[in-house]
């Protein structure tokens, strides 16, 4: 049985309890984690507040801080293998994809410590003959990270980066469901060499530890991801001490196929698109939209590869699907799909829970044409297509559109105008044109509507980890004019 410890202020330590973890593939414990509480939150926060202001890291210069990142990136690439294991023993999430994944972290780091001396105030061109006038670019205070269980080092590389970068100090909280390798990662943060209090890496549960940091006075900046239900309560904690937030959410992701698309390619993209990390994915092509001429052709074509892929182990590099990361989770997806199998969707394939030990569910399409269908409209966050179809561009840019969310789209066609004429359309913050499920660090990536509000990734992100500070010098030697009158 492994164990594993929380960082606060530079130290590993258990928290005020511990609770088990485990391993989706079986089902069974494998580890157990520290629960950090209200008085562990507490610490952890004033720790960043003490960080923030005193000692080394407010001295050090913003090139000395992207050194420190360019460190820390050489060890998550020299560590991805060990951090993967760790990930897909705690998740589910199969080998082959946490490795890809967390390689490409390390770039993240990368980037952001480039950035990290980059980031600039500015010189004003002010109205006033007696006065220079210019902006500096400071850190915006404590931030609170708080991540879902998929993807954890990455989902929140995407908050450490910048906010590290723009010279924040952080409490990154791990999802109880798989913060393994997030816990793993702050030993790489220490042997960095990063000032005690600056990164502390806590995980426990929602209502009591997300809840306790969201509602901390000490917290100014609140970088979630999760679900829109989590984000409003979130928010509504936020109030208290009128911290920002941004917020990267679920979605129900458009995947639009003209019928002049090279189907094959498409085919091949839509099953990336839902079936890669188990569905588990908020950029999960979640709702095929298909033009009914292509319909018959594609929906074989998809079957046919949806029931040609391996499912098994998630350590195994041949495994292409694993399992879910919890059972409530696949007891969710369950549930939606005999709901709409009820409600008159026509399972295409799949639809069952594996046979074994382990949250495995088959990949299954469902086609809901002309139905009103709850997988249509409700995020699985899991292995199934939902399917309709459409006759006319308007028609499929209004099926695109029919949903809360804004996170992602595909569209797969070879007609260049089209495209283009679609990319305007859809109400997302994503766009794959003939591609899908692609990301970098120098991509903007964030959500409309219910998926959200704030760009994680590029220039921008760092940007949002500042406060724009005014100076006004006065540059004459005359006495201060007339008190009453505003200059
Ligand atoms: P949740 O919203 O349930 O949880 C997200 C995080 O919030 C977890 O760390 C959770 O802790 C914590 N949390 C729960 N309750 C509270 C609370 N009251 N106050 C503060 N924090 C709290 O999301 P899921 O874990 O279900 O993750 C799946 C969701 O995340 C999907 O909607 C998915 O689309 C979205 N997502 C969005 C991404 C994006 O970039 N847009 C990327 C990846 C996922 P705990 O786990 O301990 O309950």
């Amino acid at each position: 049985m492994q164990s594993f410890e929380q960082y606060i202020d530079g130290a590993f330590e258990d928290g005020s309890a511990r609770f088990a973890s485990i391993d989706p593939a079986t089902g069974k414990v494998w580890a157990t984690m520290p629960e950090a509480r209200g008085t562990d939150v507490d610490r952890a926060v004033k720790a960043a507040e003490q960080a923030l202001w005193h000692g080394v890291w407010p001295a050090m210069t913003a090139t000395a801080r992207g050194k420190l990142l360019y460190r820390l990136a050489d060890l998550v690439q020299a560590n991805a293998p060990k951090l993967a294991e760790l990930e897909t023993r705690d998740t589910g999430k199969i080998i082959r994809e946490t490795s890809a994944q967390i390689a490409y972290v390390a770039d993240y780091y990368r980037y952001y410590a480039g950035l990290a001396d980059k980031i600039e105030g500015s010189t004003l061109s002010i109205d006033k003959a007696d006065m220079d006038v210019w902006t500096r670019r400071e850190p915006i205070g404590v931030v609170a990270a708080i991540v879902p269980w998929n993807s954890q080092l990455f989902l929140a590389a995407v908050k450490i980066g910048p906010a590290l970068a723009a010279g924040c100090t952080l409490v990154v909280k791990a999802s109880e469901d798989g913060p393994a390798p997030l816990l793993e990662f702050a030993r790489l943060v220490h042997e960095a060499g990063f000032p005690k209090g600056v990164l502390n890496v806590i995980t426990g549960f929602g209502p009591t530890c997300g809840g306790a940091l969201t509602r901390h006075p000490g917290v100014a900046h609140i970088a979630f991801t999760g679900g829109p239900g989590t984000a409003a309560q979130v928010v509504r904690n936020s109030a208290e001490n009128l911290a920002s937030t941004s917020l990267e959410l679920g979605g129900k992701s458009p995947f639009i196929v003209f019928a002049d698309a090279d189907l094959e390619s498409a085919a091949n993209a839509q099953v990336a698109g839902i079936f890669a990390a188990t569905g588990q994915s908020c950029v999960a092509g979640s709702r095929l939209i298909i033009e009914a001429s292509v319909k018959e052709q594609f929906l074989s074509l998809l079957k046919t590869k949806a029931e040609a892929i391996r499912i098994g182990a998630p350590l195994d590099r041949a495994t292409e699907v694993g399992p879910l990361c919890t059972g409530r989770q696949r007891e969710h997806i369950a549930r939606v799909v005999a709901a709409s199998i009820s409600a008159g969707a026509k399972l295409i394939t799949g639809g069952r829970a594996a046979e074994g030990e382990g949250f495995y569910y088959q990949p299954t399409i469902l086609d809901c044409d002309g139905v009103n269908s709850p997988s249509i409209e409700t995020e699985l966050f899991g292995p199934v297509l939902s399917v309709v179809s459409f006759t006319s561009e308007d028609e499929a840019a209004t099926l695109a559109n029919a949903t809360p969310y804004g996170l992602a789209s595909g569209v797969f066609t070879q007609n260049l105008t089209r495209a283009h004429r679609m990319i305007k359309r859809i109400r997302a913050g994503i766009v794959w044109v003939n591609t899908y499920r692609a990301v970098s660090p120098i991509a903007p990536f964030g959500g409309y509507g219910q998926s959200g509000h704030g760009r994680e990734g590029g220039l921008a992100a760092a940007l949002d980890y500042t406060r724009t500070k005014t100076v006004w010098l006065r540059t004459s030697d005359d006495p201060f004019p007339d008190p009453f009158v505003m200059r």
